[in-house]
């Protein structure tokens, strides 16, 4: 068994900065778990206090039920990959694979039986009398990886350990570490700000923002059930639009029209705290031109007219850009979390993000009408980002 149980895990540099803060967390034996924020979160902060590369301020960190807090990371047994390859130049990458087990001076024979097992489930059998200079970046983000498997380690601490190489490869390499994840079943934590290596790659994902998690769960469960303004800009491509709402009269008053309150949101506004300015929130995949909605789909949405302003053709679906004059929520929340994840939430005047079906004849120019899912949508809190619905 090797699970790994932050309890209110802190850390605090010399100079005041507090990069992690009270992080609990739960990482399951044989788990592959993401930390995955913007920069400055603490994800490498809260990786190197696992590893025992950063002392822990406050809090108890376990492994495998043991309290290691003050144990060099040399006796944890945790291998690490980081983004830079820190493979020996000078070594055949059979030596670089090698000498973990070496320094363990385990003898030659086993060595050898061990380098064999992890160059085949790395597929590098071939390369292994090569030197890192003369092996392509994903080889050597390989032959990384074959020098943390050797040791069959408790668990395995990887930090960006893609994001070195080229788009294409990147998506490779991830296909690589999920099957080697799944074959070896050890413990993983993977840190990344790449929020698509994040929802295809791990069992359960940690959101992190200013040293704090935001919310845990496996990845569809955040795409689907956000706990904040947060975690939904920040998962999610194209961002969700978030668009400034008042309840009156019963309804919602956004700059899409007057929606109706599904049932779920009004039992919700119900209850003595809600408040009566909103933040809604539509995921760009939620709309479709009105045109393409069966009728059995139309009573579940509302539909509204806007100016197109660009249309983007991706082959499979279409990315259409519409204006939407005022009413774009712009509460502090909204400009921090601008700041935080690159995101525009907008001025007065903004674009409405939406991805339509490639049949659509829309058109730049055009007044174009659309639906939306209103069982699709958001609705968050402008005071704290939490997510109502
Ligand atoms: P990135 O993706 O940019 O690596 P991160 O989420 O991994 O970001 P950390 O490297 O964990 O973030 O840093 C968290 C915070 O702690 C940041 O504000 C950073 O500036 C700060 N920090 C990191 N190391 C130190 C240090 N040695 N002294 C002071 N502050 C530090």
């Amino acid at each position: 068994m090797a699970d790994i149980v932050l309890d209110k895990v802190s850390k605090s540099f010399p100079d005041g900065t507090v990069a992690v803060r009270e992080v609990d967390l739960e990482i399951a034996d044989g788990e592959f778990v993401i930390l995955v924020g913007p920069s400055g979160c603490g994800k490498s902060t809260t990786l190197n206090m696992i590893a025992g590369l950063e002392d822990i301020s406050s809090g108890e960190l376990r492994i495998a039920g043991e309290r290691v807090n003050d144990k060099a990371p040399r006796d944890r047994d945790i291998a690490m990959v980081f983004q830079s390859y820190a493979l020996y130049p000078n070594m055949t990458v059979r030596e670089n694979m090698a000498f973990p087990l070496r320094l363990a001076k385990l003898d030659k024979a086993t060595i050898d039986q061990k380098v064999d097992e992890a160059a085949k489930v790395l597929e590098l059998t071939a390369l292994l009398d090569r030197k890192p200079a003369n092996l392509s970046g994903g080889q050597r983000q390989r032959v990384a990886m074959g020098r943390a498997i050797v040791r069959s380690p408790k668990a395995f601490l990887m930090d960006e350990p893609l994001s070195n190489l080229d788009a294409k490869l990147r998506v490779q390499m991830r296909t690589v570490v999920s099957r080697l994840q799944k074959q070896l079943g050890t413990t993983t934590v993977y840190v990344t700000h790449d929020q698509t290596e994040a929802m295809t790659l791990g069992d359960r994902v940690v959101i992190m923002r200013g040293g704090a998690v935001q919310q845990v769960g496996p990845p569809q469960e955040l795409y689907d059930h956000p706990a904040n303004l947060f975690v939904a800009g920040f998962i999610g491509s194209p961002s969700m639009n978030f668009l400034r709402a008042t309840v009156a009269e019963g309804k919602l008053r956004t700059a899409l029209g007057d929606l109706p309150l599904g049932d779920r949101v009004r039992r919700e506004l119900e209850s003595e705290n809600a408040p009566r300015e909103l933040i809604l929130g539509i995921r760009p995949e939620h709309f479709e031109d009105a045109e393409l909605v069966d009728e059995a789909a139309r009573g579940r949405g509302y539909e509204f007219e806007l100016p197109v302003d660009i249309v983007e053709s991706m082959g499979s679906d279409k990315y259409v850009y519409f204006t939407v004059e005022g009413e774009r929520a712009s509460s502090a929340e909204l400009e921090e979390l601008a700041a935080d994840t690159g995101v525009d939430f907008g001025g007065d005047a903004a674009n409405l993000v939406t991805r339509l079906s490639a049949e659509s004849p829309v058109t730049e120019g055009e007044h174009r009408r659309v639906w939306f899912n209103l069982d699709k949508i958001h609705l968050f809190d402008p005071a704290d980002g939490r997510n109502l619905t």
